[in-house]
């Protein structure tokens, strides 16, 4: 049995092995006690008739039916609709975005521009990606026959990288972005750790190579990166033409404890303020930037994020909250460790 300095040690080696590149050095060449990878059902591909299915693993985001997934930008309900097993954006309707956020990812995405083609250059069948919100943009764009500029095409970053090719298929037709996504990194501070990275396939052909972004995308300049959560929403945008998008899916990337969602504004609203209990201690529960709470423990504010609509935890220790509305008095359980039986329950008793 390794000692705890041991088992340390060895962790450090093992996360020092893995920023470096190099094989992890915990296991021999050819080990027969190194764990076997999770297996994965792999899908099928898409025909221009048929959607394909997502590997086993996937978070299935539009399956051709259910909205759930997707709310607009302050969390209520989207006013983008589902229409001949695609979801189309509305002019006007604002940005759709994913209830669940989510890190480093896997996106499998699907659109086809509207035929026949209306306008030129950036007005063609505009939307676009984003990760990180609102924050990191892959353009979709009418680009097989549309004049524009380099770095506002299908499939570029927008306003920084253009695509190496151009692999656009004629609008109508259904094309495919393959996606991965590397998020920013940021220190306790707020200090940019590492940039964000992104390949993207279109149509199957590599148009961007883990290119590192400069900081979110923008409409002239480029804006310099400002701290965020590691996990975060997926959004499309609404650039007033009708794009349409099916089979959507995506696999995260590392570990997580649990999934994390970013709730609607509203929602986050009603939770925040104060709560008692047995008229001896008391807790504010206050908002954070991002659909994050903050709750004071022992002069330390504990950062929560959303694992479901009623439950919260934090990252930085085990801290868990359950919010309990149904009934006629406001209460909220706070834990600390896994057991929730030792719950300390508390009840509203003011904003
Ligand atoms: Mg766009």
């Amino acid at each position: 049995m390794k000692t705890p300095v041991a088992a340390a040690f060895g962790l450090f080696v093992a996360l020092t092995a893995t920023l470096s590149g190099a094989p992890d050095p915990r296991w021999l060449g050819h080990d027969r006690e190194r764990p076997q990878p999770p297996v994965v059902q792999p899908g099928t591909f898409s025909s221009p008739e048929q959607p394909g299915r997502p590997p086993s693993d996937a978070v299935v985001l539009f399956d051709g039916k259910d909205l759930s997934p997707w709310v607009a930008l302050d969390g209520s309900p989207t006013k983008w609709v589902v229409k001949d097993g695609a979801l189309e954006c509305v002019r006007g309707g604002g940005y759709v975005r994913t209830l669940q956020s989510f890190g480093d990812c896997q996106l499998h995405i699907e659109w086809a521009a509207p035929t026949p083609p209306q306008d030129s250059s950036q007005g063609r069948g505009n939307s676009g990606v984003f990760f990180g919100l609102d924050r990191y943009e892959i353009q979709v764009l009418d680009s097989s026959d549309n004049q524009t500029y380099a770095d506002g095409s299908a499939a570029s970053i927008y306003g920084q990288y253009p695509t190496l090719v151009n692999a656009a298929r004629p609008p109508g037709q259904w094309q495919t972005y393959d996606i991965i996504w590397t998020a920013p990194r940021f220190d306790d501070e707020g200090a940019l750790r590492s940039k964000a990275r992104l390949t993207v396939f279109h149509n199957g052909v590599l148009v961007q190579n883990n290119v590192e972004l400069t900081g979110p995308t923008a409409w002239v300049g480029r804006p310099p990166y400002q701290a965020h959560p590691e996990r975060l929403p997926i959004a499309m945008q609404d650039h007033g033409n009708p794009v349409r998008f099916r089979n959507i899916w995506v696999r995260e990337l590392g570990q997580h404890r649990h999934p994390e969602f970013r709730l609607p504004e509203a929602l986050l609203d009603s939770y925040a303020g104060a709560y008692g209990r047995n008229q001896k201690a008391s807790l504010k529960i206050t908002r954070l930037p991002d659909g994050l709470l903050s709750l004071p423990i022992g002069g330390t504010e504990v950062v929560l994020h959303a694992a479901s609509p009623t439950h919260f935890y934090a990252l930085t220790t085990d801290v868990q909250c359950q919010f309990d509305f149904s009934g006629p008095v406001k209460k909220v359980a706070v834990t600390v460790g896994e057991d929730f039986a030792r719950a300390m329950p508390f009840e509203r008793i003011g904003p």
